[in-house]
């Protein structure tokens, strides 16, 4: 372990990183099976705890207690009180928010000084839902005439499935587990088995907020095992998931027995787009944080660079100078940019995207990774130059902090490049004419684009991809619609023709 390891992060997690069981009906539990699996730390792929490793005995189980829940006291229970329990959880987050971003590093490589900005959002998480659901989770009216009224509510479905992965864990498991306790929904969370341990806490952290017993349930394991088994399970009434494209389509193609209703958020290889009359040195700093930030791990991370050719040259220069100062080393050190990847299986998918980005004619030109460093799952921040857009490395997700580096003259020309691809998940602009600035947010087709700005969202706003990157909308309101039911309920307010078959 590192030099640099204060020691109060050195505390955190000789008492945190424990041996992780499951969470089914308010306990914490061994595995049926009685199996588990190693954890590793992506830093030094030292094996660092055991996990149990659940399967489709446990998800059974926690979908049995789940839907008791709901169909018990969680079912009805009170909007306020539901909604305090909500609250309570963001406090017990806060309450324990400095144990929660060392853990974070230590078990995914993501730098400290980000998970720390990304796990301050997940109690935030709590409470917006809260006041979502309090304020905004109310029907409409539609009076006909003097006639009818028709109005509509919104209900919970029941057991909640969400599947979540490993980049960002702990907040993207917020994301997806506020709103649906919030709206009225009991959970069932599988989370990504390469970053166990964060989940682990959100388990006692929701213990300790005292949920009735079976409204939140955590089971580890293996995707093909206890996710599909949760994706088949015919009491799973809905399954957010986050994840590859791939994977997506898997649950998508499993869930159809059951009529599952799904929300995808899925891969990205999103187009940053700058003109030669953009703010040079801010359209700097926001594609190379946009790139290389969250170790390049980040679904929305800019990974196509399209550059004006009259700026080609001169944005090369200043992108190889940044990349070779980007501070590579330990995440649990504040001055890391850049820590290992999260696991080798992966670390050697994008070693094997170097290769083919060799192959396939690019310039590669990484940064450093000091000799002490080798042991991790390092990849260096990189630049791939002579790279064209129909090249694999500038069509796949490499999900690395690996940048492809595109030139472009013309307007429509750029947009058709940005839009030649499976993806669609987010788009960036940097440019002072505010017309085109438009022009091309509308053209090209991702669920969310920013113009003159870097990834920052609030949280009212929907989230989401269109293509392969995702079905659906969360976030915001737009997370009733796939959270709860929407029922419309008619009612006569005189009596009205009705036909009358059969009478003699
Ligand atoms: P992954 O698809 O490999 O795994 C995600 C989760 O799905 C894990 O919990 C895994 O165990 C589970 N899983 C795997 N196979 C399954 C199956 N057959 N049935 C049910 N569950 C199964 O993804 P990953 O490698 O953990 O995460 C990286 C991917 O996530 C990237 O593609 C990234 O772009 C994407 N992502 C998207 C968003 C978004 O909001 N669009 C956000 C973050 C990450």
């Amino acid at each position: 372990m590192s030099q640099k390891l204060e020691e109060k992060q050195q505390a955190i997690i000789d008492k945190e990183v424990k041996d992780i069981q499951l969470y089914i009906n308010g306990e914490f539990v061994d595995a049926a099976s009685g199996k588990t699996f190693d954890n590793l730390n992506p830093f030094t792929n030292e094996v660092i705890n055991q996990v149990a490793e659940g399967d489709k005995a446990d998800i059974d189980k926690a979908v049995e207690v789940a839907d008791k829940a709901f169909k018990g006291p969680w079912g009805k229970m009170k909007q306020a009180e539901r909604l305090s329990y909500i609250r309570k959880i963001a406090d017990v987050i806060d309450k324990h928010i400095d144990e929660i971003a060392p853990l974070e590093s230590y078990d995914t490589g993501l730098p400290i000084s980000q998970t720390k900005k990304m796990v301050s959002r997940a109690a935030n998480n709590f409470r917006f839902y809260a006041e979502m659901v309090a304020s905004r989770m109310v029907g409409e009216a539609y009076q006909v005439d003097d006639q009818f009224i028709n109005y509509t509510i919104h209900k919970p479905l029941g057991v909640a499935g969400l599947i979540t992965p490993w980049n960002a864990p702990f907040m993207l498991e917020t994301w997806k587990i506020a709103p649906a306790l919030a709206t009225g929904n009991t959970v069932v969370l599988k989370p990504a088995e390469w970053s166990p341990v964060t989940a682990n806490r959100l388990a006692e952290i929701i213990d300790e907020a005292g949920l009735p017993e079976g409204v939140f349930n955590v089971v580890h394991g293996y995707g093909e095992t206890a996710g599909a088994s949760l994706v088949a399970h015919p009491d799973v009434k809905l399954i957010s998931f986050t994840g590859e494209t791939t994977t997506g389509s898997e649950i998508t193609k499993n869930g159809a027995d059951t009529l599952k209703r799904t929300s995808m958020e899925l891969g990205g290889k999103s187009p940053i787009i700058v003109f030669d009359d953009a703010d040079f040195d801010r359209a700097l700093d926001a594609c190379t944080w946009g790139i290389f930030s969250f170790n390049g791990e980040r679904c929305t991370a800019n990974s196509r660079l399209f550059l004006h050719e009259n700026i080609y040259d001169q944005f090369v220069d200043a992108l190889k100078e940044r990349v070779q100062n980007i501070v590579v080393g330990d995440p649990m050190d504040e001055a890391t940019q850049v820590g290992p990847l999260i696991h080798t299986k992966h670390f050697n998918n994008v070693k094997r995207y170097l290769e083919i980005a060799k192959e396939e004619g690019a310039e590669v030109i990484s940064g450093n990774v000091a000799e002490e460093h080798k042991r991790g799952n390092f990849i260096p921040p990189t630049l791939l130059l002579n790279v064209t857009n129909d090249k694999t490395v500038a069509q796949q997700e490499i999900f690395g902090p690996v940048l492809s580096v595109m030139t472009f003259k013309e307007e429509e020309e750029v947009i058709d490049l940005a839009n030649d691809i499976d993806y669609g998940l987010a788009g960036f602009v940097w440019t002072k004419d505010i017309q085109r600035a438009h022009r091309i947010a509308q053209a090209v087709d991702s669920g969310m684009f920013w113009i003159n700005a870097q990834n920052v969202r609030d949280l009212r706003i929907p989230f989401g991809g269109s293509k392969a990157s995702g079905i659906g909308r969360e976030g915001g309101h737009y997370a009733f619609d796939f959270y709860t039911e929407t029922q419309v309920i008619h009612v006569a307010l005189q009596d009205h023709h009705i036909p009358q078959f059969g009478k003699k």
